[in-house]
């Protein structure tokens, strides 16, 4: 006979339950709060906990992950039941661990189904995107989001824009779009007028989890339309993966719908190699010094290749304040950070557009050191060092206001004449187009 642990405060559910599972060999314990349920689990063990979402004292969710971290009750099934139907909170329950997940009233037959039933985690299933026909083309980069760190929309920003970090790419009828901060959400509606009866193939690559590069990927409508493909790359966090970041922002602690509840054809691949194509786009990847894990992507396209490095420090100011500050002369620090930077000038080098970082002037920059982000001076020598042709400066500060941001222009614009370089200095603005 197996044993059944029943957690629910409603004691005509319970006697309905136990009524339905009598004369199938099972020995029902019955508990009216969370924390009784647990002291019977830790004693008898079960085969099956049936455990309602709102008990008193211990939770279900609660229950349900304590269970899933005994490893003596690894076999243990656990089923969540509940009577609300928020599909959130289905998610949140096979998150925690639960192998199914019950709405009340329940019928005898799904009772049985699944008590009978092997573990089913329930995840989505994934549909395969459809092969993609690759036309190729002019490349253009539209810029629907260049501000750092927070969306900071109002007067003193509406000329280079609010929205957080996401870059359109189109080279041919190849769609790649770099990070999902807020301004994921406008190029996602007008993405919406392209979705015809044979769908739309879109590429998101993240360069990092930090929230101003996917904090707009739950407002990214294509990705819950059935016939849109969306598969999004990126390199496993520092603490989560790829999907399980995108996953916990849109947990319900913090938005109504759940990752779950998009559309089937959205697919996360995790990527391990600094090399990889995409379509006719051949991709080099390189380690940004940021906090955590994050990339910068070079993508090289039939007519030009593009830089896209949106957080990142460059190493030889950093490590001169830290000595200043710390009131010490280490020439070998130094050399290693000049050794750094000039790995990332090679990174650059040639390139026909560099959209990076440059979220500070010199006189800021100090008393952000270590934070992950470079001076637009540094900025502007990397990219002419690297001989590229034009650059973008990107990641604006949120207390950058238009006029603070044109200055860091004008003075990017004369240290290139002053050295007589060629490199075309702007800044990137919402809504600006540049074709190669
Ligand atoms: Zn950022
Ligand atoms: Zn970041």
């Amino acid at each position: 006979m197996k044993t059944l642990v029943l957690i629910d405060s409603d004691a005509l559910t319970r006697a309905l339950i136990a009524q339905c599972l009598a004369g199938q060999e099972w020995r029902v314990l019955e508990a009216e709060d969370g924390q009784a349920g647990l002291d019977l689990i830790a004693q008898h063990k079960p085969a099956a906990v049936l455990c309602d979402l709102r008990t008193p004292k211990r939770n279900g969710f609660q229950v349900c992950r304590w269970i899933r971290e005994q490893p003596s009750l690894q076999p243990t099934r656990v089923i969540l039941t509940t009577v609300s139907r928020f599909a959130n909170d289905r998610e949140t329950a096979f998150a925690a661990g639960a192998d199914d997940y019950l709405v009340k009233p329940i019928a005898p037959p799904d009772l049985i189904r699944s008590m009978a039933d092997c573990r089913d985690n329930g995840a989505a299933t994934v549909a395969e995107p459809e092969a993609e026909v690759v036309v190729s083309g002019p490349t253009l980069v539209r810029f629907w989001g260049v501000r750092g760190s927070i969306p900071s929309p109002g007067p003193d920003t509406s000329i280079h824009g609010g929205n957080t970090s996401c870059v359109e790419i189109r080279v041919g009828n190849q769609i790649i779009i770099m990070d999902a901060g807020s301004g994921i959400r406008k190029l996602g509606q007008s993405l919406m007028k392209e979705v015809s009866t044979t769908g739309l193939n879109v590429l998101i690559l993240v360069t990092h989890t930090h929230w101003d590069h996917i904090q707009g990927f739950p407002f990214f409508i294509p990705a819950y339309h059935p016939k849109v493909n969306v598969r999004i790359l990126g390199y496993e966090g520092a603490v989560h993966g790829l999907r399980g970041a995108l996953f916990e922002q849109m947990q319900t602690a913090f938005f109504p719908v759940g990752l779950n509840q998009m559309a089937t054809h959205l697919t996360f691949e995790e990527l391990t190699d600094m090399q990889f194509n995409l379509g006719v786009v051949k991709v080099r990847t390189m380690f940004a010094n940021h906090p955590g894990i994050c990339l910068g992507y070079r993508l090289s396209t039939p007519s030009g290749d593009i830089v896209y490095m949106p957080d990142h420090e460059a190493y030889e100011r950093c490590e001169v304040e830290r000595q200043k500050a710390e009131r010490l002369a280490s020439p070998d620090g130094l050399a290693y950070a000049k050794i750094q930077d000039e790995k990332v000038v090679e990174f650059l080098r040639g390139a026909d557009l560099i959209i990076a970082d440059s979220q500070y002037d010199a006189i800021e920059y100090p008393s952000r050191r270590g934070w992950g982000h470079t001076c637009a001076d540094d900025t502007v020598q990397l990219a002419m060092r690297a001989g590229a042709k034009r650059l973008a400066l990107f990641h604006h500060d949120p207390d950058h206001t238009d006029e603070k941001i044109a200055a860091m222009v004008e003075r990017g614009q004369n240290e290139v004449a002053q050295s007589g370089g060629k490199l075309i200095v702007t800044a990137a603005r919402e809504g600006d187009e540049i074709t190669l």
